[in-house]
């Protein structure tokens, strides 16, 4: 059981791949009974950690044990990395105007990814369907990094930026956050998103899941 965000090489921005890739996840936190670690075949617990699996871009299920093989720098070499457990609330995101234009949130909600590999930014939106991605220009992302130095510490491939505008496309609230709580995030909307604002039962699970985020979160 492994399911993938993206990866454009193997599924260069096309939408449907994208999503047949972004497997529901909603249950990422809360497996199925009898779960196992998918690294050594152990019964998890309903609240555990997530490996990357860096080769095939793979989010896998976690026994702690093993889990924290991958924790030190570079324990996992190129294959695996260990999911941090960090959440960040960002109190005065600094960005102009054009800026947010240029990162392109069409909807309320949301992420960005940072690839190591392919060196690129991920942007990633609700949509009916699950969620749909387009690469942001490293200009801009570099452009918003150097406006927010935290965000800098941004971990690849494990760690997203998370953003949720109010109803009228201001106010901006912006976390760092794992990057299993997007896939919870993405598997949820799927289920639940209609139309283009989503409907008012994928608003109502949006507003449960930036809440549990909120009261997660260190201010910086
Ligand atoms: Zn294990
Ligand atoms: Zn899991």
């Amino acid at each position: 059981m492994t399911d993938s965000i993206s990866d454009p090489v193997s599924a260069p921005r096309e939408p449907l791949k994208v999503l047949e890739r972004i497997r529901d996840r909603s249950m990422a936190r809360r497996p199925r009974p009898g779960e196992v670690c998918e690294l050594c075949g152990e019964p998890i617990p309903d609240e555990h950690n997530h490996l990357v699996d860096l080769k095939a871009r793979n989010l896998m299920c976690s026994c702690r044990p093993c889990y924290l093989l991958f924790t030190p720098d570079g324990a996992g070499g190129q294959h695996y990395l260990a999911v941090p457990d960090r959440y960040l609330m960002f109190e005065d995101f600094s960005l102009t105007q054009s800026q947010w234009d240029a990162l392109q949130i069409p909807v309320s909600v949301a992420f960005f990814l940072v690839n190591s590999e392919l060196k690129r930014v991920a942007a990633f939106y609700p949509s009916p369907a699950g969620a749909t991605e387009s690469l942001l220009s490293l200009e801009i992302w570099d452009e918003v990094v150097a406006a927010n130095p935290t965000l800098g510490s941004i971990l690849p491939d494990v760690e997203a930026f998370l953003v949720q505008k109010d109803k009228t496309g201001n106010n901006p609230e912006c976390y760092l956050v794992p990057i299993d709580a997007c896939y919870e995030l993405v598997g949820e909307m799927r289920k639940l998103w209609r139309g283009f604002d989503g409907g008012k039962e994928a608003r109502e699970a949006l507003e449960a899941f930036f809440d549990r985020v909120k009261s997660r979160a260190t201010k910086v």
